[in-house]
């Protein structure tokens, strides 16, 4: 069993504003005491007891930061320590001030595809590196899809929240998912280029049924009206991702190479950037929405791959799942930490 600090966080961190929140927990902004520098503070709830209900088992978060303390990259959010009380854990980590991708874009003009594909190549080099980790995220959405400072010339993607993520150990019995298990979050790559450049989500259909329908059978099309604006290039990327055989999918590291990402010759250059992303569309549905949608569309997908690969890989019973409940909502048995910081961020 791992060890995390047993020290008391706030004897180190004064523990300041939310900076969002989770399904069992908060971030907070945290300024190191000793140092003055400022981190963010994952603060994770606890079960209470192996029957509970509510918060999480322990030995996920032990996943959690196992991945994150194998992983460093600069378009990968960096862990600095670990600490843990009774009822929670705390993960000091990198404070990522830009915000999401998705409100930065949508705060924009106009985005050409030459600009999307600088952020596009960051997620891509982020995922190739987990890969090389055989780590795979098996969350990446638009939430989860932070930029370092919005307002830097040329911000860097971190892509944050691990607590899905799974580390497989290379050799090992997962043969049997037909592929590289770490590659079979690729697809989410294809469904966030999709959205990116149209504004619009691949698979969403009239009811939830239709939606998690054309998941299964990867249907989709590239509606003519919404994507007059996109070049042919991104068309072949995003159909080289979005393939129901795993196999037959576009690797990060192959992505990395395919000529609208790394073009070969000018044409292919002039192209790009003569291409933009559907603004208006990406705008109204970033507006509409916030993305909720889409989070939960490209959730389920994500959900969808993992659940099938873990239940071929290594059977039901082995699966690690953060299947516990949300208690989000759930005001009576808040950690007394957690109550404290609520007490003082609305003074
Ligand atoms: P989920 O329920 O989606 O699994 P979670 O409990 O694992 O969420 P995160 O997604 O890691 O929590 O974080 C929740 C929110 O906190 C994020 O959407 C983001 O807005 C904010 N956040 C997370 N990490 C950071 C960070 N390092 N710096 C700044 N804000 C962050």
């Amino acid at each position: 069993m791992a060890v995390f600090k047993l020290d008391n966080v706030e004897d180190l961190y004064e523990i300041g504003s939310v900076l969002g929140s989770g399904h069992f927990g908060q971030v907070c902004e945290v300024r190191e005491r000793a140092t003055g520098v400022l981190w963010a503070g994952k603060f994770l709830k606890l079960k209470k007891s192996a029957g509970s209900r509510l918060g999480l088992e322990r030995k996920n978060v032990e996943k959690e930061v196992e991945v994150l303390q194998g992983l460093q990259h600069q378009n990968i959010m960096a862990l600095k320590d670990v600490f843990e009380s009774r009822a929670e854990v705390v993960l000091i980590v990198e404070l990522i001030k830009g915000g999401e991708l998705f409100d930065f874009i949508a705060e924009k003009e106009n985005l050409t595809e030459t600009e999307a594909i600088e952020f596009m190549k960051q997620i891509l080099k982020g995922v190739s590196y987990m890969h090389q980790k055989n780590v795979a995220h098996f969350d990446l959405k638009p939430e989860n899809i932070m930029l370092s400072d919005k307002h830097a010339p040329n911000p860097d993607i971190k892509i944050i929240d691990f607590g899905m993520a799974y580390r497989f150990i290379q050799g090992e019995e997962y043969k049997s998912s037909g592929g590289t298990p770490q590659y079979i979050g690729e697809w989410s790559i294809g469904v966030i280029t999709y959205i990116l450049l149209s504004g619009l989500s691949p698979f969403q259909g009239e009811t939830d049924e239709e939606t998690l329908r054309n998941i299964v059978a990867m249907k989709y099309e590239f509606e003519p009206h919404h994507f007059s604006q996109t070049s042919n290039m991104a068309k072949d990327f995003i159909q080289k991702l979005l393939v129901k055989d795993q196999s037959e999918r576009m690797t990060a590291e192959e992505c990395l190479i395919h000529p609208w990402i790394k073009p070969l010759n000018r044409t292919q250059i002039a192209k790009r950037n003569r291409s933009s992303i559907n603004m208006k569309n990406f705008k109204k549905f970033n507006a509409r929405r916030k993305w909720k949608m889409s989070f939960n569309m490209v959730s389920a997908c994500n959900r969808f791959s993992r659940l099938q690969l873990l239940c071929k890989a290594r059977g039901p019973e082995q699966q690690e799942l953060r299947d516990c409940e949300s208690d989000q909502e759930d005001t009576s048995t808040k950690p007394a930490s957690l109550l404290r910081r609520r007490l003082s961020s609305s003074s």
